[in-house]
């Protein structure tokens, strides 16, 4: 019985990779340094699945920052600006691509399928000519075999690829990206050639696309590419991978009728449908890669769970066919649990990083051959049992209280521009009102304070003393700068989901939890693994503080129930919606606690929305549905002269705009760097809608101070679309990250830019 892992995390259990990659990119060390240490990571990850006893290792999931920039460097798809002139793709032009150089910015980043990795997307069109530029994966492949190891050599399929590809600037939108199919076809063509050479005897394709609603021409497609590379893959097992979702039916025939493959990848986690497909109809002498274990979450197997299903599909595919495997890479998994030594011992015993994951996959491959480790099963189901039964991950009151929320869609009580008169008596705003998203400028001292509090260096007294001291600040500069509705600045934060985790129960924090966002950055979810409740108030301290220094409003700051969900590790023992209905009920209780506290405007954040929607259209639905009743059920209480904001961080609407509008919010802030009108005029549709609508009237993710003239100027454009009672004037997202010097000016000049347009109304 066979093991296999997807694919494994690169930037090393304490973030290696990350820091060499910064130092290289800082001149502070040499490409070989940055060499050493990737080559160092590499062979530690192969020895380790070795080692564990893995059948199936994969090779060139390693990358030094994207592996669909990797396969661009392959395939020699360099756009021209960045001034490549052929022979092997080195590190500059590929840092180039990735991050842009002096003079040429860097390529789009997108999000890969519904996590949080982001890729580089290849920029493509007729004039591309492609060539075999970047030996990367052959290379990789024999600096395994060197030290011992025969490797699967991975590499996105080439259909994904296109796929996931988008038309080069100048190339018509409506440029047939899977046209360029047989020009790239050579290239993989002389890939799998020199792989053979070296000595490989599988070759692992991700096709992930697969999962997603494809047409009949896009289906034709893969079936096309792989009987153009029967051929040359003829001597070579073949799998086929795909992940984040079952393959839907169509797929399913055209996947397993591909020629030239000996194997196929599933996802049977979140692949709900990948059992009944597999049972439905496998091609007798295949391979099935069965991916039981999560790549994408951090929960230890239900191994004697797996271990049924595993039985079931062996019956299908017979017992030399089936192979254990990952759910997908686990590049979106944390990395090595033995790097948290102070997490609580109970929860730890949960809990699976992916070496822990690898690990699964081999027990249950070997008990699946009659070589089962009792002692390991034994503690496994151990540990199931207790994550079943603790009562720290049940309390029945907020199970209840969540479960009573279902029927009911939670309104506020009058309508929206009932509401706005209200809050306008209290509030009594200028047209085009001014404010901002919620944090400013964050200082080295202050997170030095942040961090020597934590660590329990600087008395509660002396933190306190500092915060409010940077909040009074923040409040100065907002009444010198003339801003209508002010923040708090929100200096007691170091991240705007972490903060709120760490008040709520249910919630657990990782040292070294890190997962790959994209290059170099990482991010540390929360573990979410209890029922969620509130055991006391968590800014009404900071917001009724601020408030007690200004006349004017001041923005109570929340982060919203589905961002919090969308950025966490989350349970997997009970649907999402509960567990997001369940923060929605402890913000609800902070909501409540800041109106009687007088806080009069309340921002409740939902960053992250947009990003939860599912793969498949027919399931957005359904998100939507609970997303955006999760997100009123926070505010559905509060008196109608309480004026709620949210603010999200994109400005792609148009498919969820009624959803926004559902939303209900009284204001909502987006982003709006472009200035994009299409955005606009989307929200006129909904001008019914009437709430107030600030869209960013300046980038924040750039250090460039707009001037007032162009401030004005971007504001004039979206008075032509919206109403000047409902338009708000704000930057696009916090400024947490720019520095005083540029905020100080950018704001000044947002204010004047706004006072400059009331009077001509
Ligand atoms: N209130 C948060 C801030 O200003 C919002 C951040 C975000 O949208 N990502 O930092
Ligand atoms: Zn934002």
């Amino acid at each position: 019985m066979a093991s296999h892992v997807v694919g494994y995390p690169r930037m090393g259990p304490k973030r290696e990779l990350k820091f060499a990659l910064e130092s290289f990119w800082d001149g502070k060390s040499s490409a070989e340094d940055l060499q050493k240490v990737a080559a160092d990571l590499r062979s530690s990850i192969w020895k380790q699945m070795s080692d564990d006893g893995i059948k199936f290792i994969p090779s060139n999931t390693f990358s030094c920052y994207d592996q669909v920039l990797d396969t661009t460097a392959m395939l020699g798809a360099v756009p021209p600006r960045y001034g490549w002139n052929g022979g092997e793709i080195g590190f500059d032009v590929y840092f180039s691509m990735a991050r842009g150089n002096a003079s040429v910015p860097a390529m789009e980043m997108t999000k890969w399928f519904d996590t949080n990795y982001h890729y580089i997307v290849p920029e493509l069109g007729p004039e591309v000519n492609f060539s075999y530029a970047s030996h990367k994966a052959v290379i990789e492949y024999k600096e395994a075999k060197d030290l011992g190891v025969d490797t699967v050599p991975v590499l996105v399929g080439p259909v994904s690829y296109l796929l996931l590809s988008k038309p080069a600037k100048g190339v018509e939108k409506s440029f047939s990206l899977l046209s360029l199919i047989d020009k790239i076809l050579p290239i993989y063509e002389e890939v799998v050639a020199e792989l053979k050479a070296a000595g490989a005897t599988w070759i692992q394709f991700d096709e992930p696309k697969l999962v997603m609603d494809l047409g009949a021409h896009e289906l034709q497609a893969f079936t096309h590419a792989y009987s153009a590379l029967e051929a040359s893959l003829s001597g070579l097992n073949v799998l086929v991978e795909t992940y984040f979702a079952d393959v839907p039916a169509e797929a399913y025939k055209t996947l397993t009728a591909l020629k030239g493959v000996t194997g196929f990848g599933f996802d049977l986690v979140r692949g709900s449908k990948t059992l009944d497909l597999i049972k439905g109809g496998f091609p007798s002498g295949k391979y099935l890669f069965a991916g039981v274990v999560d790549g994408r979450n951090i929960w230890a197997n239900d191994l004697a769970s797996s271990l049924s299903v595993l039985s079931a599909l062996e019956g299908i595919v017979g017992k030399d066919k089936l192979v254990v495997s990952t759910s997908c890479s686990l590049l979106h998994t944390a990395v090595d649990l033995v790097n948290e030594p102070k997490l609580d011992k109970e929860i730890k015993s949960w809990l699976a990083f992916a070496a822990q994951k690898v690990v699964e996959v081999n027990a249950l491959a070997k008990a699946l051959c009659g070589q089962k480790d009792e002692a390991f099963f034994s503690e496994n189901a151990a540990a199931q049992a207790s994550r079943k039964s603790s009562p720290r991950v049940t309390n029945e009151a907020v199970q209840q209280a969540a479960a009573a929320l279902k029927g009911s869609d939670h309104r506020r009580s009058s309508n929206v521009s009932a509401r706005l008169d209200a809050q306008q008596k209290k509030l009594n705003l200028p047209i085009l009102p001014t404010t901002t998203i919620g944090s400013f400028p964050q200082t080295l001292e202050l997170r030095r304070v942040r961090r020597e509090y934590k660590a329990k260096k600087v008395s509660e007294e002396d933190y306190v003393e500092a915060i409010k001291k940077e909040i009074n600040k923040v409040v100065k500069l907002q009444e010198e700068l003339d801003i209508d509705v002010l923040v708090h600045g929100e200096p007691e934060r170091n991240d705007m989901v972490e903060y709120f985790g760490e008040q709520l129960s249910g919630f657990a924090f990782t040292a070294n939890g890190w997962v790959q966002s994209y290059g170099s950055r990482c991010v540390k979810p929360p573990i979410i693994y209890g029922d969620v409740s509130r055991p006391k108030a968590m800014t009404v301290f900071w917001s009724s503080l601020a408030q007690s220094m200004t006349k004017r409003p001041m923005k109570g700051m929340l982060t919203g129930p589905v961002t919090i969900l969308n950025w966490s590790f989350v349970r997997n023992d009970q649907p999402r919606f509960e567990t997001c209905y369940q923060i929605a009920l402890a913000i609800k209780d902070e909501v409540e606690d800041l109106e009687k506290a007088g806080i009069t405007v309340i921002q409740i954040d939902e960053a992250a929305l947009r990003e939860g929607l599912p793969l498949r259209k027919s399931e957005h639905g359904f998100y939507l549905n609970w997303a955006v009743h999760s997100f009123r059920i926070t505010n559905c209480g509060v008196e109608d002269s309480t004026q709620i904001h949210t603010h999200m961080c994109y400005s792609h609407f148009n498919d969820i705009i009624h959803s926004i509008i559902d939303m209900d919010a009284d204001v909502i802030t987006i982003e709006n760097s472009r200035s994009d009108e299409k955005l606009l005029s989307v929200f006129r549709e909904g001008v019914k809608y009437g709430a107030g609508i600030g869209p960013g009237v300046y980038d924040i993710h750039s250090p460039r101070i707009p001037s007032e003239e162009e401030i004005a100027d971007r504001v004039e454009k979206m008075l032509a679309v919206l109403e000047t009672n409902i338009l708000w004037v704000n930057p696009d997202c916090g400024l947490k990250t720019r520095k005083y010097a540029e905020v100080k000016p950018a704001l000044s000049n947002m204010v004047a830019a706004a006072k400059r347009l009331r009077t001509k109304f």
